[in-house]
């Protein structure tokens, strides 16, 4: 497969919700509202929230007859209360300023009694679809039920998007009429942007935890950046196949020799690789005095916890210079504050670097949020595991149902 084949693929086919006449006319709109909730039932970041405020609006403006759905966490069963979208119905309540009505059966016939009056500043937001278990098995009768209130399909769940599953899947599959909300037109466009004729130069500054979790994301992107920034904890697998004494830092021993092709082959390509030269060290994740350790100097007994000073001026000049730039795994264990400051640096580096820059991952986005550089980021993608799916070449189910073939050839 050519690098660039299946991103081609892109929104190629699929129907936006303005090319539809939605006015009067009841339309499932699949949102993700799928926000962290503290012990207290209270939202604890509602990014997800305010995400899904335009395409819900636009439908309010339209007249349209507007049925929300969403998940929220795994629940077990109805019974885990935890899992409710109540607090959910609240804010948004708050947000639009029309009332959203929780449906806590989406069985009965309540939803349908309701759309069958005039709905003047209503909106129904079912209750948790994984509230049913059909909804994660795609299970075609639960979407027999939801086919039956709608007459028009629309798919706002970017985040959702990688799951084949009922209010994703089987219940597009059933409707004649289905296309993407903003949301998810915005997520596309901008990851697509990272993919066919970005400008130069591009650079993917990667961290996190796991190489293994970016294995398919490097592969991808290799033939298409100019350089990478590696820090966060892959850093030490990489700087180990270089030879480097990383101390107890967390290093894949299964990983290291495909780190060191990795090397070989970003080398023969003249593209350029940097990692860490410094480091913030402790000697247990419990302790939060980190210290200060160039690389020639790390200890037996370190742990590398962040990156140091002069990494984080070595990763900003690169990132300064480039046009485009993917940002994807926080540079340590930015969780504490203490060892937050590479990754809120970086954040800060992209964010004022003169291009386009897309951050993509769940604790990214987090990070990116927290270092109070959000706005100015170009995009913060809502999907964690969707947004690298998407940029491996994966092809989301969620996408692919709503992909009419006769659009295009
Ligand atoms: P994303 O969700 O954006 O894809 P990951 O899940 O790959 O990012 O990585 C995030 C995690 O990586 C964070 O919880 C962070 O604490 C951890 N991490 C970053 N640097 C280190 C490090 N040096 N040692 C251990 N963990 C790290
Ligand atoms: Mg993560």
């Amino acid at each position: 497969m050519s690098s660039t084949q299946a991103s081609s693929y892109g929104l190629r086919g699929i129907r936006k919700i303005k090319d539809f006449d939605i006015s009067g006319k009841p339309v499932f709109l699949r949102l993700d509202l799928n926000v962290p909730l503290n012990d207290k039932g209270e939202i604890t970041d509602d990014t997800r929230i305010t995400a899904s405020l335009p395409t819900i609006q636009y439908g309010l403006e339209q007249g349209a007859k507007l049925i929300l759905a969403s998940h929220l966490g795994r629940p077990k069963d109805r019974d885990d209360k935890s899992a409710s979208l109540e607090p959910v119905a609240r804010r948004l309540t708050e947000l639009l300023k029309v009332e959203v009505i929780l449906m806590e059966d989406p069985n009965s016939d309540a939803v349908k009694a309701f759309l069958s009056s005039p709905m003047k500043n209503q909106i129904i937001l079912l209750e948790n679809v994984r509230y049913e278990p059909g909804e994660t098995e795609n299970s075609e009768e639960f979407a027999q039920t939801l086919a039956g209130f709608a007459q028009i399909y629309i798919n706002d769940a970017f985040g959702a998007c990688h799951r084949a599953h009922s209010t994703i899947h089987a219940l597009p599959q059933l409707m004649k009429d289905k296309g993407i909300g903003l949301l998810i037109e915005k997520e596309v466009t901008f990851l697509d942007q990272l993919l066919e004729n970005p400008k130069r130069p591009y650079i993917a500054v990667l961290g996190g935890s796991k190489v293994s979790d970016k294995i398919d994301v490097i592969e991808r992107l290799i033939n298409i950046v100019d350089g990478f920034v590696i820090g966060g904890a892959m850093a030490y697998t990489f700087l180990k196949a270089q030879g480097h004494n990383v101390g107890k830092s967390r290093v894949e021993a299964d990983k290291i020799k495909y780190a060191k092709e990795m090397i070989e082959r970003i080398e023969a390509r003249q593209k350029t690789l940097l990692l860490p030269v410094d480091h913030i060290v402790t000697d247990s994740i419990t302790n939060t005095n980190g210290r200060l350790v160039p690389q020639a100097n790390m200890g037996d007994s370190d742990i590398a916890v962040d990156i140091g000073p002069q990494t984080i001026k070595n990763f900003s000049t690169l990132i300064g210079s480039a046009q485009t730039v993917f940002w994807n795994g926080p540079m340590g264990i930015f969780e504490t504050p203490e060892f937050s400051k590479g990754t809120f640096a970086i954040a800060k580096a992209i964010a004022e670097s003169p291009g386009v820059k897309v951050v993509g991952g769940g604790d990214s986005a987090a990070a990116a949020h927290a270092s109070g550089y959000a706005e100015k980021m170009s995009h913060i993608s809502t999907g964690g595991g969707a947004s690298l799916e998407y940029l491996q070449g994966e092809k989301l189910p969620g996408l692919e149902i709503l992909r009419d073939r006769r659009l295009y050839k």
